[in-house]
């Protein structure tokens, strides 16, 4: 298969921060370039660094109301302020803040677009509960929506499937192209009844002309590798090959892994490598390669830089070993004040029966509403 992959990254990513006490730590994407690089993927041949841009106002408005900018626009000079009913806090600086988080996936659209890369991660985006008119759980603005319309208004793309593991419902996302044809989204997630933002269940299937492209899979708390990985082979590359994008768009939120601290499912680094892989091939089989990934959610530090990471070599198709390298883990405790972890990767989890029949009944549930 082959072909090249950046990361986009820049120090800034920083500057996306909440505060000191709130559970999104801009700590975590750092700690996934700085594991990355210490595990020397980035071999500056087939797999790079590619500096972000900020995106323009024009940019934000190809998804957000302008309303809302101004808004952002406002509360950021000022440096306070909420930008939803509480978890979003505005702080100053947060416009420019978020705009470059936009820019780095709207610059990961060109690298692919443009045939520089064949692949490209921004760890600091997926942010995918934004909707247009209002921040919603961390997310100011919505990179991956904005990156959606850029993509069909930039490059004319007519077909693209948006696959989503975060723990969370992509609602930002989903609804946003509830009625669009031109969008697949699946969405893997815990279930809205346990979990924000409470939606995402499986009769939501889109409306008019898109009806059936859009999918969802609510887990129980609990869920594992086993029931997750078996509900997407059965699913996932059939609905894909058949709605046959021209770009493949992944929000891999870390928040899916065990003992993440806001979510309840049970995944291990395995089930995102073997996603990951399955949903590379995907897009060197049906469009030349061209795959975007985003971060997303991901709230326990010691978890979400590996999951990053692995990831980051399925895309890249680099072997990795299990050893984290000892400058890492000390600049992990020293970043963190925590435990460095101890292995790269995981051993895989099984699944209790209840959650694996749940899988089986929300597969069948979804196929009946597809059906009908
Ligand atoms: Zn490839
Ligand atoms: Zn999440």
């Amino acid at each position: 298969m082959g072909g090249k992959t950046t990361l986009v990254y820049s120090e800034r990513f920083l500057d996306y921060n909440l505060g000191p006490l709130h559970p999104l730590r801009p700590i975590r994407v750092k700690l996934t370039h700085d594991l990355i690089q210490s595990k020397r993927l980035l071999n500056g041949d087939t797999v790079k660094i590619t500096t972000p841009r900020v995106a323009s106002e024009e940019e934000i408005l190809l998804f957000h109301e302008k309303q809302y900018v101004r808004l952002v626009q406002k509360y950021s000079e000022r440096g306070s302020g909420l930008l939803d009913a509480g978890d979003t806090p505005a702080f100053k600086g947060c416009f420019e803040a978020t705009s470059l988080v936009i820019g780095a996936s709207l610059e990961g659209c060109d690298a692919i677009m443009k045939g520089k890369f064949d692949h490209a991660f921004n760890p600091s985006g997926g942010l995918h509960h934004a909707h247009p008119d209002r921040a919603s759980g961390f997310c100011i603005f919505n990179d991956a929506a904005i990156s959606i319309n850029y993509l069909k208004t930039k490059y004319k793309i007519k077909r693209l499937v948006y696959l989503d593991i975060d723990a969370h419902h992509g609602d930002g996302v989903m609804y946003g192209f509830y009625n669009d044809s031109s969008v697949l989204d699946i969405d893997f997630h815990e279930s809205g009844k346990y979990i924000f933002p409470g939606t995402g269940f499986s009769d939501e299937i889109g409306e008019n002309e898109a009806k059936g492209l859009k999918l969802n899979i609510p887990l129980l708390p609990g869920t594992g590798d086993q029931a997750y990985l078996k509900a997407f082979h059965k699913l996932v590359p059939d609905v894909v090959r058949k709605f046959r994008p021209e770009i493949i768009l992944v929000q891999c939120g870390a928040d899916g892994h065990a003992e993440d601290r806001l979510a309840h499912l049970r995944l291990t680094t395995n089930m995102y490598r073997e996603v990951v892989s399955e949903m590379h091939s995907l897009a060197h089989e049906l469009c030349e390669g061209r795959l975007l990934l985003f971060g997303g959610g991901g709230y326990t530090l010691a978890n979400v830089p590996r999951v990053w990471t692995i990831a980051f070599a399925a895309l890249a198709e680099l072997k990795l070993d299990n050893v984290i390298p000892e400058p890492w883990s000390r600049e992990f405790h020293n970043l963190s004040g925590e435990e460095s972890p101890r292995d790269l990767q995981d051993a895989p989890t099984n699944d209790d029966s209840k959650t694996t029949g749940e899988v089986d009944n929300v597969l069948r549930e979804l196929m009946s509403y597809l059906s009908a």
